[in-house]
Order: structure tokens, then sequence, then C-alpha cells
């Protein structure tokens, strides 16, 4: 399970596939054409067929928890270090703490996103299957030995 989450952290730091670790999750940085497609992921893995939005609101707690949290722990961080070393006013004091962290929110979206992706993946692995769903289907926990492996369906 250690190596396990090592590697799904390595490959969300790198933005790839959880399950392949080859697929890019979003589009690329230089590709990138409007804001919209900055925060959104590609739907799934062409090369597994992992989802990588299971559902709406799937990254909810992605951009709550992890995308706001770190961003208030640096702007917290940066009042404190600001507030205890120099005697800043307020009005100097608050852009310098919430510049940076909102440029900062907006930089580490998608990783955000893509740590989620990897710490559900590590939890609660599931697999891309047919249907109205667009899949969603919890991997056989406990598969039988003599049956072949399924593979998941591409991503269309
Ligand atoms: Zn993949």
């Amino acid at each position: 399970m250690v190596s396990k989450a090592g590697a799904y952290l390595v490959r969300a730091t790198r933005l790839l596939c959880p399950v392949c670790g080859k697929t890019p999750i979003f589009p690329r940085a230089l590709t990138v054409r409007r804001l919209w497609d900055w925060f959104t992921p590609f739907d799934g893995c062409p090369r597994c067929g992992y989802a990588f939005e299971r559902e709406p609101g799937y990254f909810l707690m992605a951009i709550w928890a992890i995308n706001c949290g770190s961003g208030s722990l640096l702007g917290l961080i940066t009042c404190l270090v600001l507030a205890l070393n120099f005697e800043l006013p307020l009005y100097m004091l608050l852009p310098a703490v919430l510049l940076p962290a909102a440029a900062f929110n907006v930089l580490f979206v998608r990783h955000s996103k893509a740590y989620f992706i990897a710490l559900d993946h590590l939890l609660d692995p599931h697999e891309r299957g047919g249907g109205d769903d667009r899949g969603n289907q919890a991997l056989d926990p406990d598969p039988d030995p003599t049956q072949p492996c399924e593979t998941a369906t591409p991503v269309r």
C-alpha cells in the first residue's frame, strides 16, 4: 500500500493518470486556450479507461479541502512571517498575503485535483465501465483467480 501510495503521489505530482501513469489528466499548460480548460480534466484515460471525474461534484473536496486548505495555510504562514518580522500597515499586509495566496490557488488547482484522484483511487479503486452512469463501478476486491481478467472499457 505504501509503494502504491508513493507511485500515485508521484503520478499526481506529474499530473498523470493514477492507474497507468502515462496519460496526462489535464491538457498541457501551453495548449490551454480558455480558463475553463485550465481547471477541467479530461474525461478519462484513453489507455486504461480510468474515469478522472466519476460524477458531478466529484472535485468538491479537492477544491475545498486540498486547494483552499493549502492556499489558506500559505496565506496564514505568509501573514505570520510578515506580521512578526515587519511592522506593515494593514493596507500593505492584506495584498501581500492575499495576492500570493490567490495566485497559488489558481496555479495549484490542477495538482489539487490530481492528488484527490490519486487519493481516491488509492482508497476506493474504480474502473470505467459501460452504462448510463459513465462507469463508476467498484473493482472486485476479491476476483476469482480462475476467471480471465476483465479490462476497462476505453473512454470514447
Ligand atoms: Zn491511465
